[in-house]
């Protein structure tokens, strides 16, 4: 599509001067970012927010070098230009040869409409062939694991609700006794450990003790030093949560929103 990259080192050194002194501009049409590591450096390229319709990376030359060895090493200018055109080549490849992530660089500082409907059209082209093969897929086997992240980023893209696109929400490790337990459970299954004890009164899973519940969901009072007027209160931060009153994750339990 684009013309045969020109070399640095094919140009003149007035010309050279010129190149070198340009910038570079990325357009990333999606919410996606992006480090590429390379030989020249590394770069992130951020994804768009939300209510942008791309993000713009400014791409600036650098100097590249080769280990001639002895000692010796051979130091050459990269243009911006070869250095997003790399960059973008990069990206886009990350799921195979004919795979496109909505990454390209503009031929101005800024894309252009035309540019941008070019990319999200090839972007929806690829995201149409990744559901494609995700549903071939989930037919035969009706298995998550053969579900790549590429199909399901695909799936959202598109704007599809496919049985296959929902993560399984991931077990949590039970504090008292260590299985695998689903998020959120009021008993652990395993060894009977009361894990929300707010959820576990409402089913009707924990005896009715003496006393509203309330006042126990505080947990354990630990006097508050430093803050004279506060100790002995039953001033609890966060009283409203009491669903997770009970059950303190480690630091690895997910706290998932939502
Ligand atoms: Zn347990």
């Amino acid at each position: 599509m684009s013309a045969t990259p020109v070399t640095i080192s094919q140009l003149t050194p007035e010309q050279q001067a010129v190149v070198m002194g340009q910038k570079a501009f990325l357009a990333n049409i999606t919410e996606q970012t992006w480090m590429a590591h390379r030989t020249y450096g590394t770069f992130q390229i951020p994804g768009r927010k939300d209510d942008e319709k791309y993000s713009l990376t400014e791409i600036s030359p650098r100097t590249g070098s080769i280990d001639l060895g002895d000692k010796r090493k051979l130091d050459f200018p990269i243009s911006a230009r070869e250095i997003a055109d790399d960059l973008s080549r990069e990206i886009n490849s990350d799921a195979g040869d004919a795979s496109y992530f909505g990454v390209f660089v503009c031929a101005g500082e800024v894309p252009t409409e035309a540019e941008l409907d070019r990319a999200r059209h090839r972007l929806e082209e690829f995201y149409k062939k990744q559901v494609f093969i995700a549903d071939q897929e989930w037919e035969r086997t009706h298995n998550y694991m053969v579900i790549t992240d590429v199909q399901r980023r695909a799936a959202r893209g598109l704007g599809l609700e496919k049985e296959w696109s929902y993560e399984p929400k991931p077990l949590v490790d039970c504090p008292a006794c260590g299985e695998k337990v689903k998020p959120g459970v009021a008993v652990c299954r395993a060894c009977g450990a009361i894990l929300d004890r707010a959820k576990a009164l409402q089913f009707g899973l924990l005896p009715a003790e003496a006393g509203p519940a309330v006042p126990s969901l505080a947990g354990p009072t630990v006097p508050m030093s430093g803050d004279p007027t506060l100790s002995g209160r039953s001033v609890v931060p966060e009283a409203s949560t009491t669903a997770d009153a009970g059950l303190k994750p480690g630091p690895t339990g997910a706290k998932r929103a939502k």
